[in-house]
C-alpha cells in the first residue's frame, strides 16, 4: 500500500492512499491540476484516482470539488450532513449516482477496501476522519479535530500508518498575531489538535505494528516542522516507527509493504 500527502496545511489537504492499482483521495483542498501534478510527481498515476473521501466542509478540504465533480467521474464519499451542506452553501451538488454515503462508525465497502469514517470533534458539519484497511494493511488520516477523544484513540489502534494532525505549538499560538477569535477557537474542543495533544494521542496508540506516521496540517504560522517532530519523537522514543512531516506545498509519498 502506498500513501501520500499532496498537501497539508490551512491552505489545503489532500491525501492519496492506493494499492498500485486504485487510488482514494482523502480530501480534496487543492486544485485539481496541483493532485495531478503532484500524483505524477511521486509516480503515482492520476488515471487511478476512482474516488475521493470528504472529512467535512472547510474549503481547505473541498476547494477542488466543483472541479471535480465537473471533470472527473469520480465517486464521492460524504456524510449525509455534508452533502446537504456542500448543495445548500456551496451549490455544489454530489449526484446520487456518484455519492457513497459515509456514516460515522459504519465501515463501507469500497471495490475491496473497507473504510471506516469515525466522528471528530471539530467545528464543521458532522465532521469525519477516516480508517482505510486495503491489502491487509491499516492506515487512518486524522486532522482537523479539537481534541483526541477516546473514540479518535480507539480508531488510531492496530495500525500501518497513521497521519495525524500536528497543528499548532500552544506557545506559539497564545504569543502569536491570530487575533484573540480565532486563537480561541483553534484551542477549542472543536478546534485543531496542538502538538502535545498529537503526542499524547501517538503515545496511547503506539504498538509494534505502527510503522509509519506522518504529521499533518501543521500551521505555517503557529508551529514549525522541528517542534511537531520533537514531541511526535518523544512520544515513539524506542520504536522503530518512521516518522515524516506532511508539507502544504511539497508532496511526500510512502509505502507500507
Ligand atoms: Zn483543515
Ligand atoms: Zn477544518
Amino acid at each position: 500500500m502506498h500513501y501520500a500527502a499532496l498537501a497539508s496545511g490551512s491552505k489545503g489537504n489532500c491525501h492519496a492512499v492506493s494499492d498500485g492499482g486504485r487510488t482514494l483521495l482523502v480530501d480534496a483542498g487543492v486544485s485539481l491540476r496541483q493532485i495531478r501534478e503532484r500524483l505524477a510527481i511521486l509516480n503515482l498515476d492520476a488515471a487511478s484516482v476512482q474516488a475521493v473521501a470528504l472529512t467535512h466542509e472547510h474549503s481547505d478540504h473541498i476547494g477542488a470539488l466543483g472541479v471535480i465533480l465537473r471533470r472527473t467521474d469520480w465517486a464521492v464519499i460524504a456524510t449525509s450532513e455534508l452533502r446537504a451542506t456542500l448543495r445548500a452553501s456551496r451549490g455544489l451538488d454530489i449526484p446520487p449516482g456518484r455519492w457513497i454515503e459515509a456514516r460515522p462508525g459504519h465501515p463501507l465497502d469500497w471495490n475491496g477496501w473497507r473504510i471506516l469514517p469515525f466522528s471528530v470533534p471539530h467545528d464543521a458539519v458532522d465532521p469525519v476522519a477516516y480508517r482505510i484497511e486495503a491489502g491487509g494493511r491499516q492506515m487512518a488520516v486524522v486532522t482537523d479535530l479539537g481534541q483526541p477523544t477516546a473514540l479518535v484513540a480507539d480508531h488510531c489502534r492496530d495500525l500501518d500508518l497513521l497521519a495525524l494532525e500536528a497543528n499548532h505549538d500552544l506557545d506559539m499560538l497564545r504569543e502569536g498575531d491570530y487575533p484573540p477569535h480565532l486563537k480561541a477557537r483553534i484551542l477549542s474542543r472543536v478546534g485543531h489538535l496542538s502538538n502535545g495533544a498529537m503526542a499524547e494521542l501517538l503515545a496511547q496508540v503506539l504498538s509494534p505494528r505502527l510503522r509509519a506516521v506522518v504529521l499533518a496540517h501543521l500551521s505555517e504560522a503557529n508551529n514549525h516542522p522541528g517542534l511537531a517532530r520533537f514531541a511526535a519523537e518523544e512520544a515513539l522514543r524506542g520504536s522503530a516507527t518512521s516518522l515524516q512531516v506532511a508539507h502544504q506545498r511539497n508532496p511526500i509519498a510512502l509505502s507500507v509493504a
